[in-house]
């Protein structure tokens, strides 16, 4: 007999092995390693996947129950797939189920359906009450019902199906069901020519559509959707079903793949010829390729230095080998500018995967790919999953972006799962940034944390060598002490003026993550922070003091700046709907375009607003951090950054560089084509290295600079962190849990010989500090507070991890405290 074992789909730590069911003959056929599957389980019917197949099993085999059906034709996961999520459930503790889960397309993430039908020879009740009848009428037709549909129907009649459920009268089954099936198309498929001329002999005269209908076949004898035949022949879908009815034609329905892009053009587009620095960028990379060696590269190059050619000509050389390429870009730069790139070289090879697609397209795209008709995948962060079988190239556009971390579980980071999948596949990575990951770039050169083996490659000059705009670093101290406390400083006032003068565009960029979180004098710039980790310290409102959520640090707010004495400390800055007020009140008939959460929530209203501004319809563009992202307009040669420091003062240890690099991107919004740009930064502290070394486009001085930092403080790259966060009701509870967690783990470490405080120059050390509050101590009536487990070395600190929570599982469990964890967290909030 054969078993399949099967991960069902109940993401908790008790469920998170393999069940055992047996496989019918009649199923067997069908069933694979990534088959998805309908199995029974604790009363109710489930989704499930398999992950292998036994002779025996553990449990007494002809008590086994079995596999009820196989979902799919095709397995949606190949076996590579199914190991993959082995490998995340593992480095980012999760259970499997999860990490399979987020490889299907939303289409299939199974739902179960709950069926009534008749029971078999039962007789009619006694129905004195008129819907009663009407209900037992439905189900006399003999079909099983939903049973969401009968409740909408019959609302008020819950009761009575039960009851008659009681008695035997009705039967329950719970099917699994997907989000949504394929769109189907009628089609006529029309005999041949002679048949077609046999039946036009048969039809009277006075049929003259009909007749028609059948001259237009036989001039043309192709399957055609009805709908279209219908319009060729002047006439209506009847007149086709009536000759369908005399047996004429023959019409079925056919899957039809909904084209997101429908109705636009791509025009074809060939390879450029490659100037010097791309040839010697594109040599290793080509070379990796040639010999199929599992390869990753760092390419460094400022924007419009020409990445996305080398890109494209790698993966041209990838299909020419017979294999596949997958290109991750973040979300928010999946614009129809970025596909079309890809498209008019590639053009029916490529599927597009992102989430502003409806279910049914991501499907369609994600069956293209499942069924070998698109060998490029272009998408977002789950196309890392893209199911093909012979990968040769992955490319990590921007790679440096926190988007490719996954906030939710698994919370898995498409950089290092396109690194375990070219692996497995003797695929080249290639990782593309103008600002490349303080990891990434200390993987290449030489330091290595975690991660194999980077090949640096740069790229320093734009292509054309169009020069990068000029920046403007204005201190907003002066201005304040010069009596302007306005948004805008005279600088950025003067060049905003100059633009609408010239009718050329400006795009403001309003940097406010982070306010309201931290306390910042508006006349010296002094911000507080820990003493002990080089964090800002959190305003946490409840206490009125400030912490540092790292070590728990804790001190009173101050009343006045403890640098420079003023009490304009506690700014906390503005929002975008107000700087959009501002501008009108400064800049009469202005004409702006806000981009922010509010105005960007509807489906296809980021294109739109990015669209009217292309078409110049406004003057200004201003929004958060999306305004910062892939954006390439010819006529902006302003950008204003009206908070450059906001996000420095985030407690997060990367604050520094997520700063540098934002700054950086928007400032390469600027002068991309003919006209020169300028770029105007409004900030506190002008002498950050974040803000200073974007005035010099110095990435190097910036890196370096920040490397010690963290070398100094045992951050990433050079250590690494897991953190916890626990919460629950009841303080002490979580206190309590929280600091058994803690004690476990030191004690552990310390049986392991690993020493606790991660001293420069050990090799291996672990440390575990809290609990203490989160960042976010309180939500949803639930208290959090975190640990954050600080380690370096190669020890598995994740599944020391795993352990000591496997072991206070029961006492977790009884005390209901919920404890999420964070593997290598990017975001510290
Ligand atoms: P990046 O991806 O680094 O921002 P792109 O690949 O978009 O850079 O290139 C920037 C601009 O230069 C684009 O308009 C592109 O068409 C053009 N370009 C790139 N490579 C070449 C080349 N070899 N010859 C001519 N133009 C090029
Ligand atoms: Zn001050
Ligand atoms: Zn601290």
């Amino acid at each position: 007999m054969t078993i399949a074992r099967v991960i069902v789909d109940v993401p908790s730590r008790e469920t998170d092995r393999p069940f055992d069911y047996s496989v019918p003959d009649r199923l067997a056929p069908w069933t694979e390693i990534g088959s998805r599957v309908a199995v029974p389980f604790a009363g109710r019917t489930l989704q499930g996947i398999i992950n292998g197949f036994a002779q025996e099993s553990e449990v007494d085999v002809s008590r086994l129950k079995a596999v009820e059906d196989v979902l799919d034709a095709l397995p949606p996961l190949t076996p590579e797939l199914v190991e993959l999520g082995g490998w995340i459930s593992r480095r980012w503790l999760c259970p499997l189920i999860v990490a399979l889960q987020v490889m299907l397309p939303s289409a299939l993430k199974g739902r179960t359906e709950k069926y009534m039908a008749l029971a078999e020879g039962v007789s009619e009740p006694d129905l004195t009450d008129e819907s009663d009848a009407a209900i037992w009428n439905v189900f006399r037709q003999g079909k099983a019902v939903k049973w969401s549909a009968l409740m909408q129907q019959f609302p008020d009649r819950g009761p009575l199906l039960k009851r008659w459920l009681k008695e035997g009268r009705l039967t329950e089954r719970q099917q699994v069901e997907d989000r949504l099936s394929v769109k189907t198309v009628l089609t006529v498929f029309p005999p041949g020519e002679a048949e077609l001329r046999e039946m036009l002999a048969g039809i009277p005269a006075r049929a003259r559509k009909q007749r028609e209908v059948l001259e237009y076949l036989i001039a043309r004898p192709d399957p055609i959707a009805m709908a279209d035949l219908a319009e060729a022949a002047g006439t209506t879908t009847s007149t086709v079903r009536a000759l369908a009815d005399r047996g004429a034609l023959d019409i079925r329905e056919v899957t039809e793949d909904r084209d997101p892009y429908e109705g636009r053009n791509f025009p074809a587009s060939t390879p450029l010829q490659l100037t010097p620095a791309q040839h010697a960028a594109m040599n290793p990379i080509a070379g990796a390729l040639k010999n199929r060696e599992h390869r990753v590269f760092l390419l460094h190059g400022v924007t419009g230095s020409g990445k996305t050619e080398i890109y494209l000509q790698a993966i041209q050389q990838t299909l020419s080998q017979g294999r596949e390429a997958i290109v991750l870009v973040p979300e928010i730069a999946l614009t129809p500018q970025m596909v079309e790139r890809f498209k008019s070289r590639f053009g029916e090879r490529v599927a597009v995967l992102h989430s502003r697609l409806s279910h049914g397209e991501r499907y369609d795209e994600w069956r293209k790919i499942r069924e070998g008709r698109a060998q490029v995948a272009v998408g977002a962060r789950s196309a890392v999953f893209a199911p093909f079988g012979n990968i040769g190239l992955i490319v990590i556009d921007e790679e440096h972006e926190t988007s490719y971390k996954q906030e939710e579980s698994p919370k898995y980071h498409a950089r290092d799962v396109a690194v375990e999948r070219a692996r497995s596949h003797g695929a080249a990575v290639v990782l593309g940034s103008a600002t490349p990951s303080l990891e990434s770039y200390a993987a290449a050169h030489g330091d290595l944390s975690h991660g194999g083996e980077v090949r640096y490659i740069s790229l320093p000059e734009r292509v054309a060598d169009r020069p990068l705009p000029a920046v403007h670093i204005v201190d907003m101290r002066e201005e304040l002490k010069m009596g302007n406390r306005a948004m805008f400083s005279r600088p950025l006032t003067d060049a905003l003026r100059d633009r609408l003068e010239k009718r050329e565009q400006t795009v403001l960029l309003l940097n406010r993550r982070g306010y309201a979180t931290f306390v910042m004098c508006r006349s010296c710039g002094y911000t507080c922070t820990c003493p002990h980790c080089d964090i800002s310290l959190t305003y946490h409102r409840g206490s009125q003091n400030l912490r540092c959520h790292y070590c728990g640090y804790a001190e009173a707010e101050p009343k006045v700046c403890p640098s420079c004495q003023s009490p304009h400390i506690r700014f906390f800055g503005t929002g975008t709907q107000k700087v959009e007020e501002a501008l009108a009140a400064a800049f009469p008939g202005i004409r702006v375009i806000r981009m922010d959460v509010d105005t960007t929530s509807e489906k296809g209203s980021h294109e739109k607003w990015l669209t009217m501004f292309r078409n110049q319809e406004a003057d200004v563009l201003l929004g958060t951090q999306m305004v910062a992202k892939g954006l390439d307009f010819p006529r902006v040669t302003l950008v204003g950054v009206l908070a450059a420091d906001a996000a420095l003062r985030l407690p997060d240890f990367r604050a520094s560089e997520r700063t540098f690099q934002l700054l950086t991107q928007v400032a390469g919004r600027a002068g991309r084509h003919e006209l020169p740009g300028e770029v105007v930064v409004q900030t506190y502290d002008p002498e950050h290295i974040s803000v200073a070394s974007v005035q010099g486009h110095d990435y190097g001085g910036f890196v370096r600079h920040e490397l010690a930092v963290r070398h100094a403080l045992g951050y990433p790259p050079y250590g690494r962190l897991i953190s916890l966060t626990f919460s629950h009701e009841s303080v002490p509870m979580l206190i309590s849990i929280g600091e058994t967690f803690a004690k476990r783990m030191k004690e552990r470490a310390h049986s392991l010989g690993i020493p606790s405080a991660a001293m420069p120059g050990d090799s291996e050390a672990m440390d575990v500090l809290g609990p203490v509050p989160s960042p976010i101590p309180r939500l949803k009536d639930r208290s959090r507070f975190q640990c954050m487990v600080k380690y370096r070395g190669t020890l598995d600190a994740s599944a020391l991890t795993a352990e000591v929570l496997r072991d206070m599982s029961d006492a977790v469990k009884r005390s209901g405290v919920q404890i999420s964890v964070d593997v290598d967290p990017q975001m510290m909030l």
